[in-house]
Parts: C-alpha cells; structure tokens; sequence
C-alpha cells in the first residue's frame, strides 16, 4: 500500500499505478475508486473502501480532517485520530494507495473561492453548521481534481452530503459516478460514527434511541391519515424519553431534492421517497442519523 502526504507525491504514484493497469493484460481500464474520509476509521469506512476495491481496479482512500467543514465552536481540535489504527484497516480493505496530506498542502494559501452548493444547504445540517457544507464541497472538489476518480464512494449516514456532492458534481460535470452506500450499525442500531467515542456509557446507551425512533417511524407512516406533522411530534416525543437527549433537529423532506413535506397532508399520499433526518446532542456529542421512508410502496404493499 502507497503512502502520499504531498501534492506531488500523489500525482505521480497514481500515475504510475494506472500505468501498470494499463500494461496489463486482464482488460483492466484502470479504473479508480475514491472513499474521502476524515480517519478514526471504522466499519462504516470499511464498507466503502470494500466495495470500492469490489467495483475498481485501483483503491484510493483520503484522510484529511477538513478545518474548512467546521465551525469555530465545533470539535476540530479533539476530533479523533489514529493513523495506525486507520492505515491497518487501509491495508485489510485492499487499498491501494492512501492519500494523508497535512492543512497546508491542502491549503497552502487561504482559499478565495467558495464551492456553495445553494438549496440542499439552507436546511437540516446546513442550518445547525453555517458554512460547513461550502468546506465539504471545497475539500471534495479539490480531491476530485487530484485523484481523478471514475467512482465516489459515500455513506448514507450522511445523506445531506450525498445530495450536495451529487448536485455539485452535475452542476460542474465531474466525470465521477457517486455511489452511495448503506448505513453500517452497531448490533443495537446505533450508526457508526468516529465521534461515538466521545459518548459516556450512560449517553452510549441513550443514542440507541435514533435508529429505535427511525425504525419505529417507518411503522408509523403506515397508519391512516398519518400526518408530517403527527410524525415528528411522536418522533420528538419519543426520543425527548431518552434523559440525555437534546435535539438539533427531527425533520421530514423529500430526497433527494430537500423539499419541504406539507405538515398537514397525510404522509401516504406523498409520492416522493422521503428522508427522516435527526440530529441530537448527547451531552456535548452531537450525533447525526435518518432513514428513507418510501410512501408509495406502502400503498403498494397494502
Ligand atoms: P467521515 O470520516 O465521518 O467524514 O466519513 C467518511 C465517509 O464514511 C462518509 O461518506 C460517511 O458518510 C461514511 N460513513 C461514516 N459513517 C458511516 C456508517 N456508519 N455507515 C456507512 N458509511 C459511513
């Protein structure tokens, strides 16, 4: 496995890696899967490294905690890290090389441009994070110019994020596939996430209450006459139970164009697939979860 920390460095292993595809003679086309990550990696990395080392002939994993994507009281300081730890996981998922440059080769120079996604950002973490998805797209931009990937692999967990990438990359035709992925989980149903680390024991058993209200809200949607509104007012009941729990946010949208669900029509006679997204703060940890919620198979189903 390939290790790069420069600018340089990463253009000219990669180089050398599509070359030797394209010399050999397996009908290899050289084709490169990217998984951006911030490190502190885990099982939910690891599904996406594995599928992009399934689906390519070269691997590329990025670690780079992006000081651009938080905000001034946000954790960038004690966000977790362990290169290690995260270069053994590289290895098991068969990545080929791993890109961990430093905040100043990414960012020699303050950067002036601004990649501001419109719309998708004006809601859900967008609105808690002022700023946070203009560092994402930046950051993602600028590793998609570098790396040159054919495919794109993201987590759902973050499913605001998988429709800002994608809307950025058609709006400025990227020549990458964005592959999202399903959410790994814990036995329990908490998502993984770097961050559960900061969760204290009596808080870690709390949280399960995000997928337990998820899985429970996709129940609730099949109840005649269920309404957005009713829906998140039990959602909010159900995870205001949970002593720990302080919500950010627990909302209704359609997806993957973020548009608002009217409050007061029944859930079932929306067409749209549907995200319930929820953000709650365990102590000082704030945690991000949702679901996709599909109406019209319910009906299909009845
Ligand atoms: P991060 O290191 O938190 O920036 O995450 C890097 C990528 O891993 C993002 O595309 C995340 O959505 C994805 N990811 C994080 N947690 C999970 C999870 N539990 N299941 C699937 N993907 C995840």
């Amino acid at each position: 496995m390939i290790l790069c920390r420069t600018l340089t460095e990463l253009s000219e292993q990669l180089t050398k890696l599509k070359h030797n595809c394209s010399n050999r003679s397996n009908g290899s086309n050289g084709s490169v899967g990217f998984v951006p990550t911030m490190g502190y990696l885990h099982e939910g990395h690891a599904s996406l490294l594995r599928r992009s080392r399934a689906e390519n002939d070269i691997s590329v994993l990025s670690i780079f905690v992006n000081p651009l994507q938080f905000g001034p009281n946000e954790d960038l300081d004690r966000y977790p890290r362990d290169e290690k730890r995260d270069l053994a996981l590289a290895e098991e998922c068969q990545v080929d090389l791993v890109f961990l440059p430093s905040t100043e080769e990414m960012y020699p120079k303050k950067p002036l441009t601004r990649v501001l996604v419109s719309g998708l950002t004006s809601k859900l973490c967008g609105a808690s994070r002022p700023g946070h998805f203009d560092g994402v797209g930046m950051v993602v931009g600028k590793l998609f110019h570098l790396i040159g990937p054919t495919r794109a692999y993201f987590g759902m967990k973050d499913a605001q994020q998988v429709a800002v990438i994608q809307q950025m990359v058609d709006d400025l035709n990227y020549p990458v596939e964005i592959v999202p992925c399903p959410i790994v989980r814990e036995p329990d149903g908490l998502a993984l996430s770097s961050r559960n680390v900061y969760l204290s024991a009596e808080e870690r058993a709390e949280a399960v209450v995000l997928s337990q209200t998820l899985q429970a809200a996709a129940q609730w949607i099949q109840e005649d006459g269920m309404t957005a509104e009713a829906l998140l007012e039990r959602v909010r009941q159900q995870i205001s139970n949970a002593h720990h729990a302080d919500i950010d946010y627990a909302e209704l949208y359609t997806y993957p164009s973020l548009e608002e669900v009217p409050a007061a029509a029944p859930i079932l006679l929306q067409s749209d697939k549907l995200i319930l997204a929820l953000a709650v703060k365990f102590g000082s940890t704030r945690l991000i979860d949702n679901r996709l919620l599909y109406p019209n198979e319910v009906i299909n189903h009845a």
